[in-house]
């Protein structure tokens, strides 16, 4: 009883202090609008705006005039504002998790790593922003010039997803403003109080408040974005089932786009992998990390029939081993779902696979009544697992997974290309040169040898087939897609 009331006086507490942050950005009450919950408690911490499509247009029009400004800014300057936006983020690295904890979920470790990972990203682009907006020279004769400028797209839209709002957006929005854009930030209903953050520390670096805009709301909202005429371009990052919504709201405008959306993204251990515990420790963890809710998670394992037995042995302990419960405490390793909704989409993926006579080694674990008002999904390990069932086939996005025995890698390799999706794949064994026959083989942007679920500024991030499409976020090329060509002939006069 005293621990409920403390937990209410808590969501009371922390509902005051988001309501106040929003005054200071003038919120206003719309004609819908949506509550944000704390996923650990069940609780509403917050109000927020359906931004209608009036107000995204709106707020269009303001970028338009704002945008032609900041292309004008000269770069050093730009520079300057984002060096002071990514210090800021440093210094607030506290405040923005908690923020992210309490709204989404994520265990506050995991957060604080979200928010070094952001700042290790400004830092790539801020290093390498200038190679993408110098102008060259193709040809040069007595008569004759050819060269290239690369300019900015415009006003670009960034509709974002909740799972790493921090992380994704700021691939977006950092990349676009370096390179002249002005942006119109989408967040997710489940992660808008981290794109008011976003927003007061863009503003705070001197972003002039008509070159970054955010609009609040859910899908309507979403849809109104994509369907804007004008858009220089719309990067978004969500579902597979969003991006053909949006693909459908951009093409009759000729919009440029490009969907980052979800995967199904397989391990595969080879018998001859050196060290069985290493592996497991290392799939675990990109199976459970973020509460399995991130686009590179591990979804489906494939263990040589060999070896079967003592992975699943190594495996069930290490995942016994994660913490599960308060996202806040620093011990934490598991915390709750961000979506009461997906509960009910978990549990149906498990009926399914034990109908199908799947076995569940583990799934089990939240017996405590503290798990109860907040939105928790038993740690779940399924075997016996095969490709009729919906735990090998659809996204999870959870802390579940299937774990399959194969007979060497020509089944392995069948089953992994089973599927729509292409984001990532991983093989663990012993030699370099046998993980990559196998990972040049498969249909997917990225691949990962004794290793998952992981992302560097330096490489390309691309999905392919359902995974994404038009897709290059970070590296150099992931620059690039923020700026188009503009080819210059040069001839001198006939004298
Ligand atoms: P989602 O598709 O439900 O929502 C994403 C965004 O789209 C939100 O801002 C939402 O409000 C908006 N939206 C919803 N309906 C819309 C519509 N009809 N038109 C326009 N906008 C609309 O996805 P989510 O649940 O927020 O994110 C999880 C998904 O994102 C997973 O599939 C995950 O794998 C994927 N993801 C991919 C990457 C990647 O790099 N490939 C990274 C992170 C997440």
């Amino acid at each position: 009883m005293v621990m409920v009331e403390a937990k209410k006086t808590m969501a009371m507490a922390a509902r005051r202090s988001f309501q106040s942050q929003l005054r200071f950005f003038k919120v206003h009450r719309s004609a819908t609008m949506f509550d944000v919950l704390n996923p650990a408690t069940g609780q509403t911490i917050a109000e927020l705006p359906d931004d209608s499509a009036e107000e995204v247009a709106a707020k269009f029009g303001v970028l338009v005039a704002g945008q032609k400004r900041w292309k004008a800014v000269p770069l050093a300057e730009r520079r300057e504002v984002l060096e002071r936006f990514n210090e800021l983020l440093r210094l607030n690295m506290p405040t923005l998790a908690k923020t992210l904890t309490t709204e989404m979920g994520k265990p506050t470790a995991q957060a604080k790593n979200e928010v070094r990972a952001t700042v290790d990203r400004v830092n790539f682009y801020l290093e390498n922003y200038e190679k993408v907006l110098k102008e060259h020279t193709v040809l040069e004769t007595t008569r004759v010039k050819e060269k290239v400028l690369y300019e900015p797209l415009g006003v670009v839209a960034n509709i974002s997803a909740w799972n790493y709002p921090y992380f994704v957006s700021a691939n977006v929005f950092a990349a676009a403003l370096l390179t002249g854009n002005a942006v119109l930030y989408k967040p997710s209903e489940y992660a808008s109080l981290t794109g008011f953050e976003i927003s007061r520390l863009l503003y705070e670096a001197g972003v002039p408040n008509d070159v970054f805009v955010m609009s609040t709301g859910r899908g309507g909202t979403g849809s109104a974005v994509a369907s804007l005429k004008g858009l220089g371009g719309l990067y978004f990052t969500g579902s597979y089932k969003t991006g053909i919504e949006i693909a459908s709201h951009t093409a009759p405008n000729l919009v440029k786009v490009q969907l980052e959306l979800g995967g199904k993204d397989p391990a595969y251990v080879r018998k001859d992998v050196p060290n069985v515990a290493a592996a497991a420790l290392s799939i675990a963890d990109g199976a459970f990390y973020n509460c399995g809710q991130s686009c590179c998670s591990v979804e489906r394992v494939y263990v040589d029939k060999q070896i079967y037995g003592e992975f699943l042995d190594h495996f069930t302990k290490i995942v016994k081993s994660f913490k599960v419960g308060d996202p806040l405490e620093p011990e934490t390793y598991i915390g709750p779902v961000a979506r009461r909704a997906h509960l009910s989409f978990l549990a149906s993926q498990v009926k399914d696979a034990m109908d199908k006579g799947a076995h569940a080694i583990l799934h089990t674990g939240l017996e405590s009544s503290a798990f109860a008002d907040g939105f928790y999904f038993p740690p779940t390990v399924l075997t016996d697992v095969n490709h009729t069932m919906q735990v090998m086939r659809d996204e999870s996005f959870g802390p579940l997974i299937g774990i399959q025995a194969v007979d060497r890698d020509e089944e392995a390799l069948t089953l992994m290309k089973d599927t729509p999706y292409g984001l990532t794949a991983s093989v663990f064994c012993k030699h370099s040169i046998d993980a990559e026959e196998i990972l040049r083989e498969l249909d997917v942007g990225t691949g990962y040898w004794n290793c998952c679920d992981r992302v560097s500024p330096r490489l390309p991030w691309s999905g392919r087939r359902g995974s994404g499409l038009g897709t290059t976020i970070g590296s150099i090329n992931g620059l690039r897609t923020f700026v188009q060509p503009k080819a210059i002939f040069l001839q001198h006069p006939t004298p």
